[in-house]
């Protein structure tokens, strides 16, 4: 009686000191409509603790729902100092009816920030020079974004996301409200759930990370 009431206290204090040391608000910019979903998701990157992020409504983002990029104006910092930012389209490619960010599940939207955190990692460690070429290739190959795809996917599984993960894909791929091109896209670029569940069922997804960072 007397130890378990003591041990729920020191639990939840420790786990409350570990969300909170794993990260710094004061170096990230988040509106207030997404700020329980960012917080969420960056608990699971410490490694993210350091490094400048703004998360940002846009009105149409090009193709996608949210994107990762480096700030502009961090270009000619040192890949250590560089900012990033989170593009989220406040609108989903819709077929009809109106919908916004506000009408997605909140575990649905944190895997999906979760993805984009995964991105970052992937970004951290290449250089300036690297990031550009990078960013070209993605603009002219398929076989280039859907090897980027998979690697924030895996940088997210790896960080204890797969569920979140499997979630948000989920309920892009099931959503009746989502226009069929745009689940044919997310269908031919990224990693079905299925393959996402067999990373971490399988226990393959170090041996993925490995993969990935030989190639960059
Ligand atoms: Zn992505």
């Amino acid at each position: 009686m007397l130890l378990t009431s003591l041990i729920k206290p020191i639990l939840y204090f420790s786990i409350s000191m570990a969300t909170a040391q794993s990260i710094n608000l004061e170096n990230k910019i988040i509106p207030e409509s997404i700020k329980k979903e960012a917080i969420e998701a960056l608990t699971f990157f410490p490694e993210l603790y350091d490094t400048a992020i703004e998360f940002k409504f846009k009105n149409n983002i090009r193709k996608s729902t949210m994107q990762a990029q480096p700030r502009f104006t961090s270009f000619f910092k040192s890949k250590e100092n560089r900012e990033y930012v989170i593009l989220i389209s406040r609108s989903i490619q819709i077929e009809g009816e109106k919908f916004t960010m506000d009408d997605i599940p909140s575990d649905v939207k944190v895997g999906w920030i979760g993805h984009e955190l995964g991105h970052l990692m992937d970004y951290r460690d290449r250089t300036n020079l690297g990031m550009l070429i990078f960013g070209i290739k993605y603009l002219f190959s398929f076989k280039h974004i859907k090897e980027v795809e998979r690697a924030a996917d895996t940088y997210a599984i790896i960080h204890g996301m797969g569920d979140y993960i499997i979630k948000t894909k989920n309920f892009i791929l099931d959503n009746a409200n989502l226009s069929e091109k745009y689940k044919e896209r997310i269908r031919r670029l990224y990693i079905s759930p299925e393959e996402v569940m067999e990373l971490i069922n399988k226990n393959k997804v170090a041996e993925e990370l490995e993969n990935i960072e030989e190639d960059s």
